[in-house]
């Protein structure tokens, strides 16, 4: 549908009452598609210009920025008078009509001239345009806030309106203002929904971003937003780690807008704003003008870039951490900022919040695991994560070079696929146990890539989350290859000390030992020589006989207990430990030391605890201890001249240890030398060595025990060991 045309086509009707045309606009705006609104309100200005006898009449509407500031929407005029300006701000153009029009009234002016002192610049306005007498009616719906101003003027004339005019014009506006707000509001909702579909848009890309492309697609987004609401500059700035400054990290700028310094940092060019940003403040500048004093700085850049009004958002995440600000500003006009625009620019700042604290998180990721990477490859230990399904997510250097397998392509496969299947069996009860939730340290042997021998120290660590369930387990490690032989090593370097000991030892004995010996062999002789006899004799008495083999056979014991003693000392074997009875070996021994004790005139006693626990060890080395103390003994009663001359050999359990103690009558210890004793070599004795005792102290720390020495009050030395007892056989 199409108004009459007032120039007089065919069913031009220059009767038309007034009434019938406003109802026809009316009606003819009710169905009206929003984009048609604008060119039928210039078609109905015409006409009703044409019915109301009036020359002239211009229609503004506010700009969405700025409520002041119009946009000259249509006009109607003779051609030759000048066309009025496309934009004005109300301020400069009409002061003081434009005051009270915002305030929703209507302007009558008769005559332009009567208008009042202080509208001069007003006035001014009129006469350049050619007004003489003017109706200005405000634009608004209902109580609402005014948008826009129709005029109606006479360009020829002053001009007394009529109360009937006035509200003719009252009434157009009316139904302009209806048809122009339904458009507004039609146009803010497919703006609004322009921008959300974008914002959607945006937010979804930075979703699913590789993190090397999250820097194009912010100043990808920082430019569809800048092109969508018309901002010439849109910057974003983000704390810098190295200054504790906002740096400029992202930036659109439109092909107006002149070069930035470089570099540009808030610190240094917006320090007002910084310290805004900082107490996570929005800042919203309409125009530069208005900035405080105390902004002269960021006035001055704003200047020299050509900015007229702008905006900061911080860019601060719920739980508070602030990642930086994003700052928009229009170069081509000022923006008051109405709510719609910053409602909107804050939920882009919440998008850009969102992406940069999932790139910082990221990032802080890629880092620690960077570290840990740096740090287990430089460790010469076997590192690897795996899942409860024993696949690895993690392995370190160590992996190439143990198992010839590149770190990175481990990762996914299974443990039996990367050590070896034969590795993994043998590995398999322990990674059980770990699996169940137990922390387990176990050897396991194996080769490595190149076929060498392979004992490996692992340890298997659960990883379990709060409620106990698995989530891996961490593995570690130690190649113990070589300790391994090294300690095999010292242990067989040490029996053949503790036996070269043993030696010496019964070195010592052997004058006495040679006598334990002859004396039998002589006694056993002079036996067999008497039984000869008797056999020669006519009638031998064979009881006698009889008497004297059983002689021969206990003197040949004795002998052959000597010699069993001594041989079974003297075996050169490796360390065996196990539960014995150090009362019994402690018998066996005094059997190698009564001569001796017999020859100096020493008595030997024997204390021992008939109820002695076991105790875990190895019987000859315990021996060798005992013997070297003993004959020590002997040796400090030798070197002194007391009359009391006994050693006294005792054991006896407390608690879950075991103890021994060697008392002797003899010449005592300096306090001073009383811990230097034990070291190797120490001696005070013309022919020592000084290794009886080093020895001894190794043999007993060897069996996780102590050896001793104090002197006894009553005189003398006595030397005691302590031991654990044998834990309890199992009864199985
Ligand atoms: P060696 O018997 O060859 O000297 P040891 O290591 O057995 O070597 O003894 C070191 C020193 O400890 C002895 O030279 C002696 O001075 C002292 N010593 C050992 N046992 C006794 C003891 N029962 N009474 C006094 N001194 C002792």
């Amino acid at each position: 549908m199409s108004l009459p045309d007032p120039q007089g086509n065919d069913d031009r009707d220059d009767s038309l009452p007034f009434e019938r045309l406003l109802a026809e606009i009316s009606t003819l705006f009710i169905n009206l598609p929003a984009d048609r609104i604008d060119e039928e309100i210039a078609a109905a200005q015409k006409l009703v210009c044409a019915h109301l006898d009036i020359d002239r009449s211009t229609l503004w509407e506010a700009t969405a920025t700025d409520s002041e500031v119009f946009v000259l929407r249509h006009y109607h005029q003779p051609p030759s008078l000048p066309s009025p300006p496309q934009r004005m701000n109300a301020k400069e153009f009409f002061p003081w009509i434009s005051r009270q029009i915002l305030l929703g009234e209507t302007i009558v002016i008769s005559n332009v001239s009567d208008l009042p002192a202080e509208a001069g610049r007003d006035q001014e306005t009129f006469r350049r345009y050619g007004a003489r007498a003017s109706v200005l009616v405000p634009l608004r719906v209902g109580r609402e806030k005014v948008f826009g101003v129709i005029s109606f003027n006479s360009t020829q004339r002053e001009r007394s309106w009529t109360m009937m005019e006035v509200q003719r014009f009252e009434m157009v506006a009316q139904v302009f203002a209806n048809a122009l707000a339904r458009k507004r509001s039609e146009q803010d909702l497919q703006e609004r929904l322009r921008f959300e579909t974008l914002l959607t848009d945006i937010s979804a890309r930075f979703l699913a971003l590789p993190p090397d492309r999250v820097d194009d697609a912010i100043e990808d987004a920082l430019r569809r937003i800048g092109e969508s609401l018309g901002l010439e500059l849109c910057l974003l700035w983000q704390w810098s780690e190295e200054t504790g400054g906002l740096a400029l990290t992202h930036l659109h700028r439109s092909r107006e807008c002149p070069p930035l310094p470089s570099p540009m940092d808030v610190d240094t060019h917006f320090p007002w704003a910084r310290e805004r940003i900082a107490a996570g403040e929005i800042i919203t500048v309409s125009s530069i003008a208005d900035l405080p004093g105390e902004a002269a700085r960021d006035l001055e850049t704003c200047r020299r870039i050509g900015v007229r009004s702008l905006c900061f958002l911080p860019l601060s995440a719920a739980e508070g951490t602030s990642f930086g600000a994003v700052s928009f500003c229009c170069l081509h006009e000022q923006s008051a900022w109405p709510e719609t625009i910053v409602s909107r620019l804050r939920l882009l700042a919440q998008v850009f919040t969102n992406a940069l604290a999932r790139h910082r998180a990221d990032r802080m990721v890629r880092q620690a695991e960077q570290r840990l990477r740096l740090i287990t490859n430089a460790l010469p230990v076997l590192i690897s994560y795996v899942g409860p399904d024993l696949r690895y997510r993690f392995n370190n250097e160590a992996y190439r070079t143990w198992f010839g397998v590149d770190p990175e392509s481990a990762r996914g496969r299974t443990i039996a696929e990367v050590a070896g299947e034969e590795f993994f069996r043998s590995a398999k009860p322990y990674l059980e146990r770990a699996l169940s939730g137990e922390a387990v340290r176990c050897t396991l042997e194996g080769l490595t890539v190149n076929g060498r021998p392979l004992s490996l120290e692992a340890f298997y660590v659960p990883d379990l989350d709060e409620r106990g369930g698995l989530r891996g387990l961490c593995i570690l490690g130690l190649d113990v290859t070589e300790r391994n032989l090294a300690l095999q090593e010292a242990r067989r370097l040490q029996d053949e000390l503790f036996h070269a000991g043993r030696v010496i030892t019964l070195g010592e004995l052997v004058g006495t030992l040679a006598h334990e010996i002859s004396q039998p062999l002589s006694a056993i002789m002079s036996n067999a020589q008497a039984a000869r006899r008797f056999l020669a004799a006519p009638a031998p008495d064979l009881g006698e006989v009889l008497e004297i083999l059983d002689d021969i056979v206990k003197e040949n014991v004795r002998a052959g207990e000597v010699i069993t003693r001594l041989r079974s000392f003297l075996r050169k074997e490796n360390m065996e430990v196990k539960p014995l009875d150090l009362n019994a070996a402690l018998r066996e021994i005094a059997v190698l030391l009564r001569s001796d004790a017999r020859q100096h005139g020493i008595t030997t006693s024997l204390e021992l605890d008939p109820q002695l626990p076991a105790v875990l060890g190895d019987k000859v080395q315990l021996q060798q201890v005992m013997l070297n103390l003993v004959m020590n003994a002997f040796e400090a009663i030798k070197e002194c001249q007391a009359p009391e001359r006994s050693v006294r050999i005792r054991t006896w359990s407390q608690g879950q240890e075991i103890l021994a103690a060697v008392t002797d009558s003899g010449k005592g210890i300096a306090p001073e030398e009383i811990e230097h004793i034990f070291r190797p070599f120490y001696t005070t004795k013309p022919r020592g060595l000084g290794l009886g005792l080093s020895l001894c102290r190794s043999i007993i720390t060897n069996h996780r025990g102590r050896l001793w020495a104090e002197n006894n009050p009553s005189g003398g030395a006595i030397f005691y060991i302590r031991l654990p007892a044998a834990p309890p056989a199992n009864p199985a």
